[in-house]
This record gives C-alpha cells, structure tokens and sequence, in this order.
C-alpha cells in the first residue's frame, strides 16, 4: 500500500514514524498486555503518558511554569465558550480582531456572556489579510483581547503579535500550535485542536495563566470550568486516552527532529517554496496579501472553476490529494502542517508546473 501525501486541513496528515509505532504498541503496549485505549486513565502507564505529553509540551513550547497545560475535549469550538466564561471576570468585555469563520464563531459564544468590541476585520476582503490595528482603540478596562493566530479556511496569520498591555490576549492556535516559536509569555490563555498539527480529533490543548483561573462566571458548567481540569490535573473525568498518547508520539517527533525552531525553519522552506511557484505562474495564484500569508493553509486558484476541479482530480490521481479548497474561498487549499514533508510540497510544485504547461 502506498501512502498518499494528504493536503487535508484537519483532520490532517500525521508522521508515517509516529503511526508505525502507534501500530507497533496497539496490541500490547510496553507488556501491559493491552493497548492504550483499553487501559484505565488511572494506571501508572496512563498517567506516565500524560504526564510525559505534558512534559514535553512545555519543554517544545518553553511555556513558563505559571502557565497550566490541560488536556481537554470538545474541539476548539468549546473553548469559543469556555474563553468567555472563565475571563469575562470584571468588565464582561472583550476586544475581538475578526479575520473569518473562527472568529465569527468565538464572537458569536462570547456574545451569549458579556460585550464583544470588534476592532477591526477583513471581512470587507474575504478575509485576504489581517487588519491593521490602532492601539488608541483597544478597550482598556477589557477582560480580555481574542485573536485567531492562523486561519485556516483563509490562509491568514498574524506576522506580529498585538501588544495588548495588561489585557490578557487569547489565541486560537489551532492550525499554528507548533509550527512556529511563539512567546507564550505574551499571551492569556492559547488553545488548540489536535487534529491539524498535534494528533487526532477529540483532543484540545489549552495553556491558560495561573491568574486567570478560579473567577469563572457564576453560571460556568463544572466541565467548562478552567479550575476544574487544573485541579484535577486533566483527570476531572475520562481524558481522550488514545489522542493524548498520539500526541505524546507527536511530541517525542518533533523534538527528535530538533523542536520548534527546525520545525519553523523547514515550514518556511516549504510555504517560500510554494508561494514563490504561485507568484510565477500564469495560470495558479495565491489569494492572501504577501505579507498575512499562512505558514500552514495555502489557498489558491487559477479563476476557472472548471479548470480548479480538472486539477484536483488529476492531482488525486497522483497521490496529492484533498487539495479542495473550503467553499468560502473556492479553488483549492493545500494544508501544509508540521507532519508534510518538504518533499509532498516539491511533488505537488512538480505538478502544477506540469499540469500549467499541459493546460496553456
Ligand atoms: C479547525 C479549527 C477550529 C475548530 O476546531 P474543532 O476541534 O472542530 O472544534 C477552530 N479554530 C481553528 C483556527 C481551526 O483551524
């Protein structure tokens, strides 16, 4: 059986490594006599293997230690709604800068809890860049600021973090956790989806400060609660076993490769390497702004619906395949996270170059 190199945005594309020793130790996992899905979230093998997942999490994204890392479920659309509950502590207000689909779902959870402030958007675009942001204009007595760090229906992402002072500034990190070095230190609470760049679905990372936890909202659900999963270590109730241990496989990858740093430094190459070939084609272009341009989602088109769909299929029938773009932008998207490598990238230039002179 032959692997293809998957484009998917989410659920993404995962190292072939970390699958294979996945299927070595599904049986029988380190002579337990079981596999990890079958095993109690309270034996000594489970709680080393949050433990360690937690372990290495810190150490690839140098989160200091008044930052707590949990381990939690529900997707990233929870955290839409668990954001708000826990930080709308004072004012019940927040500053949300909207760049797409991410943004206008948070907005819509956190309106059910306090006010939100849209300070700035791209929707006038289709959301082709980030907007320019005048620090006069931030809500001082905020409870918190909302950013979407990457986007991935848009192919978006913040080239400069938003000073935001003493506000605490959330992200949504879902398709960039990992990717790049983030200073964790700038931000309030950064929350994740495995499924694009960490492991499977039904994982949520979140990195939430010590300071904001314990003041959620009186009507707060005890499972929504920060405080809850922090006190518990992530073990309130039943964490996705299987996905943290994947994710601990996942971690184990990337420093084995050499962190974060390598991780940015190969995500470059890759993402230059593909918007350089859409800059100097004739027939594909990207649709983002040079300088807004994701590490991780590249979306682009050739302006012929026809032409867009005879592309992807002759592209699956080569092995490069869900380059189908997300119907708001059209055309196609090809997801490019930390498990692609560089050489699925130069496979699907190759082709682009091949199928642009068949085609003009
Ligand atoms: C995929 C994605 C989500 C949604 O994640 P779920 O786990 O499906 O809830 C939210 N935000 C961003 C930026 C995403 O890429």
């Amino acid at each position: 059986m032959a692997r293809v190199y998957n484009f998917s945005a989410g659920p993404a594309t995962l190292p072939e490594e970390v699958l294979k020793k996945a299927a070595n130790e599904m049986l029988d996992y380190r002579n337990s006599g079981m596999s990890v899905m079958e095993m109690s979230h309270r034996s000594k093998e489970f709680e080393d293997i949050i433990g360690e997942a937690e372990f290495l999490l810190r150490e690839l994204m140098k989160i200091p230690e008044n930052y707590h890392v949990l381990f939690l479920q529900g997707g990233a659309s929870s955290q839409f709604a668990m954001v708000p509950l826990n930080l709308f502590r004072k004012s019940k207000k927040c500053d949300l800068v909207h760049t797409g689909n991410w943004t206008k779902k948070a907005l819509s959870e956190a309106k059910r809890y306090g006010t939100v402030n849209i300070l700035a958007s791209s929707e006038d675009k289709n959301f082709s860049y980030i907007p320019e942001l005048d620090k006069q204009s931030f809500t001082s007595d905020a409870d918190y600021f909302y950013i979407c760090s990457n986007n991935t229906i848009y192919g978006t992402r913040y080239s400069e973090i938003p000073d935001t002072g003493d506000v605490p500034l959330v992200s949504d990190m879902s398709s960039c956790i990992l990717s790049e070095i983030m200073d964790v230190s700038r931000f309030g609470i950064i929350f994740a989806g495995a499924q694009k760049n960490i492991g499977p679905a039904g994982l949520t990372i979140a990195i939430v400060r010590d300071d904001l936890v314990g003041q959620a909202m009186e009507i707060t659900p005890t499972m929504f609660n920060y405080k809850t999963h922090v006190d518990n270590k992530s073990m309130f109730n039943t964490p996705p076993t299987y996905s943290v241990y994947l994710a601990k496989l996942v971690f184990e990858y990337v420093r084995d490769l050499g962190g974060v740093e390598e991780m940015e430094k190969v995500n470059k190459e890759k993402a230059v390497a593909l918007y350089n070939f859409l800059d100097n084609s004739g027939m594909f272009s990207s649709t983002v702004e040079e300088k807004h341009r994701s590490l991780m989602n590249v979306p682009f088109v050739t302006g012929s619906d026809e032409t867009d769909s005879r592309f992807i299929n002759e592209a699956a029938q080569q092995g490069l395949v869900t380059l189908k773009g997300h119907r708001s932008v059209g055309g196609m998207r090809a997801s490019i996270y930390n498990a692609m490598p560089a050489e699925g990238v130069k496979k699907l230039i190759e082709f682009m170059k091949k199928f642009e002179l068949e085609n003009s």
